[in-house]
């Protein structure tokens, strides 16, 4: 099934409604991951930022990605289990360049990370207290480059 946005948005904003009851970290993947059953594992020497297992519940997550970008690609996976995508295991995530090749499940698992990590109304309601992109990015755990791509895409006006 293919999603909009605006569903991709709401399917997020519900997950976090729910686990800032349950668990108190909203934005945090490897949390929401963990509920769910997945185990995170690490590899190295790969190019790829991923291997996503969803049918042993597993990820094997690069660790010479950074911080930020692992936080990325562990949102990604939440998206593709949260949104239902079929895949078999050890599917192979690359990087956001080949994705604009790939198909929908692959857009629609970026949508929803943008969404979860970085929720409109959060980024919204630091605009106005006046947070930069940097503050910004530091808040939500991402790098300043995701953070200037989600400004652009919710509208505003960054001269960078
Ligand atoms: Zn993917």
């Amino acid at each position: 099934m293919v999603m909009n946005t605006s569903m991709i948005q709401r399917i997020s904003s519900l997950l976090h409604k729910d686990f800032t009851s349950i668990k108190g970290e909203p934005h945090n993947p490897t949390v929401i991951l963990n509920h769910f059953n997945f185990t995170i594992e690490t590899i190295n020497r790969t190019n790829m930022m991923a291997h996503y297992c969803p049918n042993k519940y597993k990820i094997y997550l690069n660790q010479e990605k950074t911080p930020q970008t692992q936080r990325m690609i562990l949102a990604h996976c939440l998206g593709h289990y949260i949104l239902g995508h079929k895949y078999p295991d050890n599917f192979p995530e690359e990087n956001a360049k080949t994705l604009l090749l790939g198909d929908y499940r692959e857009i629609e698992a970026n949508i929803f990370a943008h969404n979860f990590v970085m929720p409109e109304k959060e980024v919204r309601q630091y605009v106005r207290e006046l947070k930069d992109v940097e503050e910004q990015a530091r808040i939500f755990g991402v790098s300043q480059k995701i953070m200037i791509k989600r400004f652009k895409d919710l509208g505003f006006y960054l001269n960078i």
